[in-house]
């Protein structure tokens, strides 16, 4: 039932157009990405697109990667005045699909470096049968190199918006994640989970970031 969803959305569409047209079939899905280090303010954006297309009356799902593994306190801020949404977790980009359901107009999917490589042919194709696909993600990893799929989906995205945070040494634009193993930078051979030692994150620029090799 992978695509089922897909192509029933693509009859309906079809259908529509066909309605108001009388001829060919008018695509309009499109795919974002909102990418950015740690704590640029990703999720708010997202927030702010979401609760847009809920003014509009527009049919939302919001996806997230069941084995998202980040601390509590690395949750970039959810919201000031409220998340009009709760994420769905799902544990692959198959079931994301599986789950998308004909009649939504926009399928946000939140921390989209998470997915499996699946992830990138999974938005193209919800884009190309009509829905506006709206994918967040770091683009770096704590070593700042690219992570996961999202140089690809940053590559096929029909619009990018990448934000920045504030460097936690001297202010200025920040663009990377900082990984901090009991108060000190954790080096590139660090491994993904340390038992009994402090971990923490914060925004770096690119000349205070640290990455012992
Ligand atoms: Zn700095």
């Amino acid at each position: 039932m992978k695509t089922g969803a897909l192509e029933s959305k693509m009859r309906a569409m079809t259908m529509m157009d066909r309605s108001r047209t009388g001829t060919m079939m008018v695509a309009t899905g499109s795919l974002t990405v909102v990418t950015g280090s740690m704590f640029s303010g990703k999720t708010e954006e997202l927030i702010r697109r979401v609760r847009r297309a809920l003014y509009a009356r527009r049919r939302v799902q919001v996806f997230k990667h069941a084995l998202e593994t980040r601390p509590d306190d690395l949750e970039e801020i959810r919201s000031h005045d409220g998340n009009p949404y709760e994420a769905v977790p799902v544990s692959s980009s198959g079931e994301l699909l599986e789950r998308v359901r004909p009649d939504t107009d926009l399928v946000a999917i939140e921390e989209a470096q998470f997915f499996d490589d699946g992830i990138l042919e999974a938005c193209e194709s919800l884009a190309d049968a009509g829905y506006e696909v709206i994918a967040t993600g770091l683009d770096m990893d704590f070593r700042g190199e690219p992570f996961g799929r999202m140089p690809a989906l940053l590559s096929v995205a029909d619009e990018i918006v990448k934000l920045r945070a504030i460097c936690a040494v001297c202010g200025r634009e920040a663009s990377r994640s900082q990984r901090l193993i009991d108060g000190v930078p954790a080096p590139a051979s660090a491994p993904t989970i340390l038992v009994g030692a402090q971990e923490s994150y914060e925004a770096r620029c690119r000349h205070h970031h640290e990455v012992p090799r």
